[in-house]
């Protein structure tokens, strides 16, 4: 089975000091993760029905860490135009004003679309974050399934169990980096939290100085 070292995690992050070098650690890690997850696939021959334009799971909660959102935030100021960018805020207004009042719970058993999707295709997709990058399926019937029962939290998901395993492992150990060095380690939801980096400049401010980054996000507790 393929290895995962967030080594070179531990030593990008300690030398960082401009948002473009935490952003290419982020990348870096993305990078390493996706060969991870490219290497299991061919290793155990692992047929998945996921593809472009498949974007049934996008109503699914998508958790995410600072570091993720703040890089996901530069990107679309870089890529999207000011249309484009205006457009997403008022989503993103929208998706925030269904799932703040909602627990995690409330969240997970109702299919709210992600305000990144865009005509059936991921509008962020080379800085999407980990969570969206480990998800997979071998059988899109199963997720169709989900998506049309979405409060039922038991039907199995049809995804690898040891990829799911390795890439789960591989993301907790990334995400043990950044605790281990002081930062932000908590659980946000995506569109909450884009929203608030998009909004508020302090929210990175928060998160150099080793802070919480975002006061007004949906958060998923850990205990
Ligand atoms: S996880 Fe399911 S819905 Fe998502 S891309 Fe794969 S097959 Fe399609
Ligand atoms: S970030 Fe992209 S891949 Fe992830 S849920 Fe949103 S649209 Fe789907």
């Amino acid at each position: 089975m393929a290895e995962f070292s967030t080594q070179q995690l531990i030593d990008d992050i300690a030398q960082s000091l401009s948002p473009e070098q935490y952003d290419h650690a982020v990348g870096r890690s993305f990078a390493a993760f996706d060969a991870l997850n490219e290497k299991i696939i061919a290793e155990k021959g692992v047929k998945l029905d996921c593809g472009a334009g498949c974007s049934v799971c996008c109503s699914l909660r998508v958790e995410v860490f600072a570091h993720e959102i703040f890089l996901l935030a530069r990107h679309i100021r870089r890529h999207f135009s000011a249309e484009a960018i205006s457009a997403l805020l008022e989503r993103l207004a929208g998706h925030a004003e269904k799932v703040l009042p909602l627990t995690v719970f409330e969240h997970a058993t109702q299919n709210i679309i992600c305000p990144l999707l865009q005509d059936g295709h991921c509008s962020v997709y080379a800085a999407r974050p980990q969570c969206c990058r480990r998800h997979h399926s071998q059988d899109l019937a199963a997720c169709v399934f989900t998506f049309d029962h979405p409060d039922d939290l038991e039907f199995p998901g049809a995804h690898d169990r040891d990829l799911f395993r390795a890439l789960t492992g591989a993301m907790q150990e990334n995400i043990d980096a950044y605790a281990e060095l002081g930062f932000d380690h908590t659980i946000y939801e995506l569109g909450t939290a884009l929203e608030e980096a998009l909004h508020d400049p302090a929210s990175w401010k928060r998160w150099r100085a080793h802070e919480q980054a975002f006061l007004h996000a949906s958060v998923t507790p850990t205990d």
